[in-house]
């Protein structure tokens, strides 16, 4: 692999960013244009932002940026999809001209810098590069043991998630590649990703307080990318569930042979304790195993419509729009 004609992406998820967008534009100018003159990477590379539907200026100023300038470039979906839509969506764009992808937060959180490594991996003939936070100083105590669950929970079902790794990654073409003959809807990459095999390695980087705005993580859409995570990565559940209904079992039987016990000895009174709290017990162990369950089959009904993931509504390549189809 040559260096200097490593054509390289970034792509840059945007949900109502137009506080941060112009200075995280200039950042992210200023390392590619550092990176061309060091002859890191190609003069066609360009940096690719996704608007995923958002409610403010955020198009406005991506519009703006690649009247600019060549080096940007733009794409806005018809509504809000998701971050993982949105860069699948910009990877899948970028694929056709890059040799390599870099997906990257538009708060400028992750240490754009990091880029000379992902690049030293790639040259050494990685396909994939993971970008690993050093710590989570910046979160805050809910975030920090909320994800520390997550991850926790992610290795025993079994998904090899690399802990601590939030969508920072580069990946080659021959990567991209493969990751478009994967068709699901319910998309969890983080996840994904590491099941495509390839030569990988990990980059360090540190995480930097957001330069401006809130998070776009809200907990709801947190939490649905956790259950997308467990539910795409892992059947386990549902196998947790036969355990548990064999446990539950095992429970009930041994109060049916102390109820037998305790009718044969005249103590037919005694008891209630007992009654209500397995009524309850079963109860809810039963309802919360329909609920994992629902939660599968409301998965498979939504694959089995095989709607498209995202409906792209406007495309800028430089500086010249296109309108786009579906994918
Ligand atoms: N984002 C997105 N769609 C969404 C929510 C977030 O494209 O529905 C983008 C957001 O603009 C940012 C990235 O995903 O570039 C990460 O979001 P954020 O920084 O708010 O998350 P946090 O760092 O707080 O986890
Ligand atoms: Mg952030």
């Amino acid at each position: 692999m040559k260096t200097d004609s490593t054509i390289l992406y970034l792509v840059v998820p945007c949900y109502n960013e137009e506080e941060v967008l112009n200075k995280s534009a200039q950042v992210m100018k200023n390392k590619m244009l550092r990176l061309q003159e060091a002859g890191r990477i190609a003069k066609a590379s360009r940096i690719l932002f996704v608007n995923d539907g958002s409610r403010d200026r955020t198009w406005r100023i991506i519009h703006e940026l690649t009247q600019q300038d060549r080096l940007f470039a733009g794409l806005s979906f018809s509504r809000n999809y998701g971050h993982q839509s949105a860069i699948l969506a910009g990877m899948m764009t970028a694929r056709e001209k890059a040799d390599a992808v870099v997906t990257i937060d538009a708060d400028l959180q992750q240490d754009i810098e990091a880029l000379d490594s992902f690049l030293d991996c790639y040259d050494r003939g990685c396909d994939i590069v993971y970008g690993v936070r050093n710590d989570r100083n910046t979160d805050g105590f809910f975030k920090k043991a909320t994800a520390g669950m997550f991850y926790g929970f992610m290795h025993f079902l079994g998904s090899n998630t690399i802990t601590n790794h939030a969508d920072y990654r580069l990946m080659s073409k021959k990567a991209l590649d493969a990751l478009s003959q994967f068709h699901e809807s319910n998309l969890f990459l983080r996840g994904l990703i590491p099941t495509l095999g390839f030569q990988s390695d990990i980059v360090y980087f540190d995480v930097k307080e957001r330069e401006a705005g809130q998070s776009k993580y809200t907990l709801r859409k947190m939490i649905t990318l956790a259950m997308d995570g467990i539910t795409s990565m892992s059947v386990r559940p549902l196998q947790m569930i036969t355990v548990l209904g064999f446990l539950v079992c095992l429970v009930s039987a041994g109060i049916f042979v102390s109820c037998i016990w305790d009718w044969a000895h005249g103590m037919v009174v005694a008891g209630w304790t007992t009654t209500v709290g397995t009524i309850c017990l079963t109860g809810g162990v039963t309802l919360l195993s329909q609920g994992i369950i629902g939660e599968y089959i409301g998965k498979i009904y939504m694959e089995s419509k095989g709607r498209p993931r995202y409906l792209v509504d406007c495309l800028i390549w430089h500086g010249e729009e296109e309108t786009d189809d579906t994918h």
